[in-house]
């Protein structure tokens, strides 16, 4: 009687090698598409077998991925999946952010923030400068007004700043605030090793835009996720671009689902022009009235009056 042939193994059935397969995982991870217990240590030696008994989960997690991603969803991290995996990012905040049952967002529309500590090279006054001009990219855009604050302990965002590996890593991370009461505090991490320009307008050359990046932060701050990375342009996206330094009509569009729109305070009505009020005719038969001079059709509560 012949032996049945073992199984292959699933990880085997892709050609990836399994230190692949655990920089796939950890990656996944990393960017909020897969949950996972710290408990399993993911390890070039445990990768294939991790792929095997946890099929199912990384499966769908590299779907999620890449339908969101825009790329062809057929479940295989291959070539084009890795790129766009592994692309450096603007920010080490997930992109799978999800609240339950509602937008993840503050519950008021007043949210306040502090900057505390020192990004080298960048003057303390200037780093609060261009937090303010980020804070009012969104101000402008939607319903929340932002506002900064002196004393920590009453701001909701604490901009802070930490060692987050220099340039080609990350260049900043922001907490999102799903579920959050009104006077909660969340923080967000700045790299203390990157070469910020804290000025207006474009950066110069090599350095990165520090309005840009809080402008992005900030969004986080208010509940919003990543956008997709091949949609259209939106400062929201998980990559840093040197010429998208302001928010844009995708941004703008997702925020205003959350907080609503920016609603200035109408002008007051315009004084009745001088002279003499219009002479009106009704027009016999009908509800319309014109006006003797410029025989234009007047408004109807006019008609009443004539
Ligand atoms: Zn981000």
């Amino acid at each position: 009687m012949a032996r049945k042939k073992p199984k292959q193994a699933l990880s085997l059935s892709f050609d990836i090698p399994p230190e692949v397969w655990a920089t796939i995982i950890m990656r996944l991870v990393q960017l909020g598409w897969l949950a996972w217990s710290k408990q399993v240590k993911i390890t070039p030696q445990s990768a294939a077998k991790l792929v095997d008994v946890h099929w199912e989960a990384i499966r769908r997690a590299i779907r999620k991925y890449q339908s969101w991603a825009s790329l062809l969803p057929d479940e295989y991290p291959g070539p084009v999946t890795q790129h766009s995996l592994f692309q450096p990012r603007i920010c080490g905040t997930p992109d799978s952010v999800q609240a339950v049952g509602e937008p993840c967002k503050w519950p008021h529309k007043e949210i306040t923030y502090s900057v505390l500590g020192t990004l080298p090279g960048v003057g303390d006054a200037d780093f609060k400068a261009a937090a303010e001009r980020a804070a009012k990219q969104w101000d402008d855009a939607c319903g929340v007004g932002m506002f900064y604050k002196v004393n920590l302990r009453t701001a909701n965002v604490i901009l802070t700043v930490a060692d987050l590996g220099g340039p080609g890593g990350v260049l900043a991370d922001s907490m999102l605030p799903c579920g959050a009461a009104a006077n909660d505090v969340m923080q967000q991490r700045y790299d203390s090793r990157e070469i910020w320009f804290a000025g207006e307008g474009p950066p110069l050359q090599g350095r990165i835009h520090l309005e840009a990046v809080i402008a992005h932060e900030m969004g986080h701050a208010l509940g919003l996720p990543h956008l997709a990375p091949n949609g259209p342009v939106a400062l929201m996206q998980p990559f840093y671009r040197g010429d998208i330094l302001r928010i844009q009509p995708p941004d703008a569009a997702e925020v205003v689902t959350r907080y609503g729109a920016n609603t200035p305070p109408s002008p007051p009505p315009p004084p009745p022009p001088p002279g003499d009020p219009p002479v009106r005719y009704r027009i016999k038969g009908t509800n319309i009235a014109v006006d003797v001079m410029t025989l234009e059709p007047l408004p109807l509560p006019h008609v009443a009056r004539i």
